[in-house]
């Protein structure tokens, strides 16, 4: 379904040349859902942009559905576009429209009669469990329903890849868990072939075939999910994989902590190229009366800022709690309470 070979992705900037793509060859299978792991500014979004059209290679080739990306134009590269879907971590929603509205904008850019549309509006919001929200207003659904907008409106068109790119970093566990699910449903139901980009190995282990690892433009790993599990070779995998063990610890720590402590909230902030960690966790000590506890999590800094999840209990009254969690609510950073195990 997808073929790249020897591609390259060079962006020249003020500050020089930066090889955003170095040299990758992939051949993705029809009906797989293939996963794309690595840090931020490993180049994951700059090579599936280039599935979709969104980037044009330096050199090499890129075949998606059987046409050559970068050879088409116009009308043609148009359709192909139609045949990608794409969701995103902050949904991308139109927040004037309603779900109904958001799911049929696709179809009124193809030209699809009205009649036809409402029709495949319809379906579409059974398939992604929807039902009953069709009237509401984005800013009215929770995150996760969010996402289930974004991923019917991707899938109007009837496309033959969807591609994800972060689309559960905003979510909290159990919704990311829900979403995983429907993307599974999808590809079974209709033999979508989806190729996911995270920094998340747990989301890859959930539902991938196969992954890649991506570090500085090129794919260091690359196999069946089972068999890099049970032995990743590169450092970077390694430390991939140890995440998993780490989220599974903390998901019991939080169990606890929770039962323990049943009036505290723990927080997942989600950091991803964005501001750093210390000064929101300084933030919050000092302008709340609250105990601030890192529970679980590692940020790693990087060349394009913060980068991982920290798991933050908060324990005090329940109007410095709520205001705490307002303040995060605020921050760059993407912060989901956690109010169960
Ligand atoms: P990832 O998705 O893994 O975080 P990206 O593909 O976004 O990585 O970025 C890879 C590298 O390319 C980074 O160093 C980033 O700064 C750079 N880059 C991405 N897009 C552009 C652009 N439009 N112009 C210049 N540099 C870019």
């Amino acid at each position: 379904m997808i073929s790249i070979e020897n591609v390259k992705k060079v962006f020249s900037t003020k500050n020089g040349k930066v090889t955003a793509v170095d040299d990758i060859d992939l051949t993705i299978d029809k009906g797989e859902i293939f996963g794309i792991i690595g840090y931020s500014g490993a180049g994951k979004s700059t090579l599936i942009r280039m599935f979709n059209g969104l980037e044009t290679p330096s050199s090499g080739s890129v075949v998606v559905a059987g046409r050559e990306m970068s050879k088409i134009k116009g009308r043609e590269l148009r359709q192909a576009r139609q045949e990608i879907g794409m969701i995103f971590q902050h949904f991308n929603l139109l927040w004037s429209r309603t779900v109904r509205d958001n799911i049929a904008f696709p179809l009124e850019i193809a030209g699809v009669a009205k009649e036809e549309r409402l029709k495949k509006v319809e379906e579409l919001i059974k398939l992604v469990g929807l039902e009953g929200r069709g009237d509401s207003y984005p800013s009215q659904l929770s995150g996760g329903q969010k996402q289930r907008v974004g991923i019917a409106r991707a899938l109007a068109n009837d496309p033959k890849v969807l591609l994800c790119d972060e689309a559960t970093s905003a979510l909290d566990p159990q919704t990311t868990d829900a979403i995983l699910d429907l993307l599974v449903d999808i590809n079974k139901r209709l033999g979508l072939t989806i190729v996911l980009i995270t920094h998340e190995m747990h989301v890859i282990r959930k539902i991938c075939h196969r992954v890649a690892v991506m570090e500085a433009g090129r794919v260091v790993e690359l196999g069946p999910v089972l068999s890099v599990f049970k032995s990743p070779e590169q450092p970077i995998t390694k430390r991939f994989v140890q995440q998993v063990t780490e989220l599974e610890e903390s998901k019991e720590t939080i169990g606890h902590l929770l039962e323990q402590f049943p009036e505290s909230k723990v927080v997942k902030l989600t950091f991803i190229g964005e501001s750093a960690e210390q000064p929101v966790i300084t933030n919050l000590i000092r302008q709340f009366n609250i105990a601030v506890n890192i529970v679980q999590g590692k940020v790693s800094q990087t060349q394009n800022g913060a980068y991982g999840s920290l798991f933050v209990h908060l324990t005090g009254e329940q109007e410095e709690l709520a205001k705490a969690v307002a303040y995060l609510d605020k921050q760059e950073v993407s912060s989901e309470v956690i109010s169960h195990a």
